[in-house]
């Protein structure tokens, strides 16, 4: 075995991935440490099965959150974030937003200051998981939900706040805009190179793991500028980067009688509200989902439920310097120490880590163990509740159970 060396990028942006990679953690707070350890346990014996050996994660620590303020302090130290950019990849449970600290959340935080500007999740049912519908096993989806902008940038002032009443003289006095009295005021930026730098990851995305198309999910028949902008912006890096590789819904009828061509992914759009709609009747029509911000946190929790609810929901945010796994339930404090939650969604963000590294085969042992284990119905309590004839083990249980049927 090699020394531990960090994951470098290389020019075109794929990674070189040593065979001891080292890979940053951030613990978490709340129930973080239960679920970091068995998820700690799952991926080290995926990699240690898969490639008998040859290959092996180093962990390193990161002190964020509560453990951060401790050791340091400061609930996100610069060199945590040195640190996550400085190894390409990293993975972290849920964080608790200190409260009157002037931080808004510190996941929000991460992501800005990274600029992991896609966050990515994967939507796929797992077997014996109850689910509201019919025909869950037709789902199998992937959002990618803008990072840094439109609503979410926290551009916004209070009613009656002297930035609110200026921002309201402004738009009365130059624009002719006349806002009802006292309004809270928010802006939405959505700009075209954040706009297809996200959709241009959409469609890689697509492209490399053989999914057939990509929807632009936006509201732009009402925000023509900042929506509607963004599906014809989505539309446009199609045509710039991915011209032999992409054909539009349009052209498909048009050109080529409704037969997709070899190779190619299809770009399509659909108003927000009609698309929740038809990932619950027609689901099988959608694959990657690529939409602005605020209609990314919507879409991606509601098709979540479509397959069994967040507590199995593993998630990324990815930019083009790193990529940060991640739960994304948050830190459930009543159950802290407890040794019960469901450490699913942490150990399915590992498997996306390790795809997203190049080491598949240990991604998909992971999700196959995961599987197994449901089958067999011996789940944590979220689970277990809603599973007949299903048995409660603890998370440290489940993890081992997991483990237990890797091949
Ligand atoms: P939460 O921590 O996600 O918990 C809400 C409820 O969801 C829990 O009480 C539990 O429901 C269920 N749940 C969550 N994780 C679970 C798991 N692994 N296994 C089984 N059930 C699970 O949401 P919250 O209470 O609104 O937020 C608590 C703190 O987390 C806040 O400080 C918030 O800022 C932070 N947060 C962090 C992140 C993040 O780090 N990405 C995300 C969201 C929230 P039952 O009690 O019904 O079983």
């Amino acid at each position: 075995m090699t020394d531990a060396e960090k994951i470098k990028k290389n020019s075109d942006g794929s990674l070189n991935v040593p065979d001891q990679p080292i890979i940053p953690f951030i613990e978490g707070d709340g129930i973080g440490p239960d679920i970091w350890r068995a998820t700690r346990l799952v991926i080290d014996a995926a990699v240690e099965k898969t490639y008998a050996g040859k290959r092996k994660i180093s962990w390193l620590e990161l002190p964020v959150g509560e453990k951060g303020y401790e050791k340091t302090g400061n609930y996100l130290p610069q060199e945590a974030l040195d640190a996550i950019e400085a190894n390409v990849v990293a993975i972290k449970g849920p964080l608790t937003t200190p409260i009157g600290k002037g931080i808004r959340s510190l996941n929000v935080a991460i992501r800005q200051k990274l600029d992991l500007y896609a966050c990515v999740r994967p939507v796929r049912y797992i077997e014996t998981v109850p689910s509201p519908m019919k025909h869950p096993e037709k789902i199998n989806m992937v959002v990618f939900r803008e990072n840094t902008e439109d609503l979410y940038a926290g551009i916004e002032w209070a009613s009656g706040s002297d930035e609110a009443n200026s921002v309201a003289d402004f738009l009365k006095t130059k624009m002719g805009v006349d806002l009802p009295p006292a309004a809270g005021i928010g802006i939405k930026p959505i700009s075209p190179a954040n706009t297809k730098r996200l959709v241009a990851s959409a469609i890689v995305h697509a492209l490399e793991n053989g999914f057939p198309s990509v929807t632009l999910m936006h509201k732009g028949n009402i925000m023509k500028f900042t929506e509607g902008a963004f599906a014809q912006w989505g539309y446009q890096v199609a045509r710039e980067r991915f011209a032999d590789r992409t054909v539009t819904e349009a052209q498909l009828y048009d050109q080529y009688d409704g037969k997709v061509p070899s190779g190619r992914v299809v770009i399509k759009d659909r108003i927000a509200d009609m698309l929740f709609q038809q990932v619950l009747l027609r689901p099988d029509e959608y694959s990657v989902i690529a939409t602005p911000n605020l209609n990314g946190d919507y879409i991606s929790d509601a098709l979540a439920a479509q397959v069994g609810g967040l507590g199995m929901a593993p998630g990324a945010n990815i930019g083009d310097a790193c990529a940060v796994f991640e739960a994304t339930h948050g830190t459930a404090p009543k159950y802290t120490g407890l040794d019960k939650v469901n450490p699913g969604s942490l150990i399915l963000s590992g498997a996306m880590m390790l795809d997203y590294m190049g080491w598949k085969e240990a991604g998909t042992a992971v999700r196959d163990a995961v599987q197994a284990a449901i089958k067999k119905r011996r789940v944590t309590y979220d689970l277990a509740r809603q599973i007949e004839g299903a048995q409660e083990v603890k998370c440290s249980e489940f993890a081992a159970a997991i483990v237990a049927q890797m091949k």
